[in-house]
This record gives structure tokens, sequence and C-alpha cells, in this order.
């Protein structure tokens, strides 16, 4: 809980240059969103959105991101049971997989953060709930992004939802607050008890990004010591937005353009 000791206000300049930061992001997700089909390779995903966030003026911000080893990619892409942190590779996507987009943009001194899962061609049945039930959890949190909450309101509403649809939330990733820093305070888990945590005040951003899976909570890392998997080898999901705490409605700062 660390982070919690971070947690920065923005004012009104560094909101608009976070809305900034978030659109670009947004953009670069909706590039490869269009991308996303049988044949297509992840690398390729990772090429489109660079080019996107470069020409933009922004940075990819995951590109160097220390850990094991620094981040080699701008995008996380996750397929299937990979929760989190898919490094993009030659790997071809086929019909019927499922892929998260994870993607992080530096402009103007400030952080865009936000994911997407989108479907291969036709999905199972299982898939397209896991995508439904995962993307509405997220939207579950964010109305919860109010003054006065606490961030266990919104832990528990994602936590909630996910487990009325009887999948499982991470209990080992959480989401975070952002700002000039990919990962500020307050964190806020997938799961947690109304009335706990940090309170909400106007100017906290913060990424909330549930991460969801079918058959079990537990997690592994393999052998890349990057990409985080389901334990049971079960699909996985994960929807993230990055959204500012106001005097009124919570505003989504990386909020995609509706999809024609
Ligand atoms: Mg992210
Ligand atoms: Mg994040």
């Amino acid at each position: 809980m660390s982070w919690d000791r971070n947690v920065v206000i923005k004012n009104k300049e560094e909101l608009q240059r976070m809305r900034e930061a978030g659109y670009v992001n947004a953009l670069a997700l909706q590039t490869v969103r269009d991308m996303v089909r049988p044949g297509v390779t992840t690398i390729e995903l990772d090429a489109a959105a660079e080019e996107v966030i470069r020409r933009h003026g922004g940075k990819p911000i995951f590109k160097g991101y220390p850990g094991p080893y620094p981040f080699p990619a701008t995008l996380c892409t996750s397929v299937n049971q990979e929760l989190v942190h898919g490094i993009p590779a030659r790997r071809k996507l086929v019909e019927g997989d499922i892929i998260s987009i994870d993607c992080g943009t530096l402009l103007g001194g400030f952080v865009g953060d936000s994911a997407i899962t989108v479907g291969v061609g036709e999905i199972s049945p299982t898939a397209q709930k896991l995508l439904a039930v995962t993307e509405q959890s997220l939207y579950e949190g964010i109305d919860k992004m109010r003054v006065g909450n606490r961030t266990g309101d919104v832990s528990y509403a994602i936590q909630k939802y996910v487990e009325e649809h009887g999948f499982f939330v991470t209990h080992e990733y959480t989401g975070h607050g952002v700002g000039r820093e990919m990962h500020e305070g307050p964190q806020v888990p997938n799961y947690g008890t109304p009335g706990r945590g940090i309170e909400l005040r106007p100017g906290m951003t913060v990424a909330l990004e549930p991460m969801v899976l079918v058959g079990t909570a537990k997690t592994r890392v393999t052998s890349d010591q990057w990409t985080v998997v389901s334990a049971d080898g079960s699909l996985t999901a994960h929807f993230e937005h990055t959204v500012a705490v106001t005097e009124n409605e919570p505003e989504i700062l990386t909020a995609l353009a509706e999809h024609a």
C-alpha cells in the first residue's frame, strides 16, 4: 500500500494535460482495436500504437518500465489465459482468441493509462460474457468515483459485479492513482470493503482496471518474467480507464470515441 502515501491532487491545468494524454492514449487503442483480426501479430499492433503516440508528440510510457528487465514494448498484449503484462511478439492472433491491449502515454508531463479486451473474429459465449462483465465492472467502479466515497466503495463495486456473474477478480494486481507518474496513490484494488480506504477528493485521478478470470483468482508469472496468466489456464479479461474525481460526475480521461 506504499502508493497511498503519494496521492496527488491535480489542478485545472493539470487535468487538462491529463485529458490530452488520455485522448492520445485512446486514439492509439482505437487504432489497434481496428487492426485486430485473425493473422495479425501482436508486434504489428505494438508498432501501430507507438506510431500514433509519437505522431502526437507523446512517449510510450511502458517502454523501459522497470521490472525484472525493462519492459520492451509500447503495449501489453495479453491473449486468452494471459491476464496482464504480455509482451508483443510475432505470434499471430487466431479466430476465437481474446486479447487484452493495455497502453500508456506520457504527454505534456502527464500519463494516460487505459486498456481494452477485444475478441478476434467469432468468440465463445463464455468469452463474450467475460468481456461484457469485465467492461461493465469497470463502469460500476467508475460510478463510485465521487466526492465523499472511499476507494473501498469503488473496489467493492467492481468485485461485487464480477462475483455476482460467477467470475473472479485478481487480488494481486490493482488500479492506481496516475498523473506525472504512472503509479501514484491511491491504490485501488479490484476487491474491497465499502467505507474503507482513502476518501475521494476532486482532482484525484485514478486508473481503474478490473482484471477478471473465469476459473480462479490465482495467477502466476510465466518464464518471460512479465506475463501474468491465470493459474488454471482459464480465460481472463482486463479493461481500464483513467478517471478524474470532480465536484460532479466522474470524468473518464481516456474515453474512446464510439466505434462505428
Ligand atoms: Mg494500463
Ligand atoms: Mg494501469
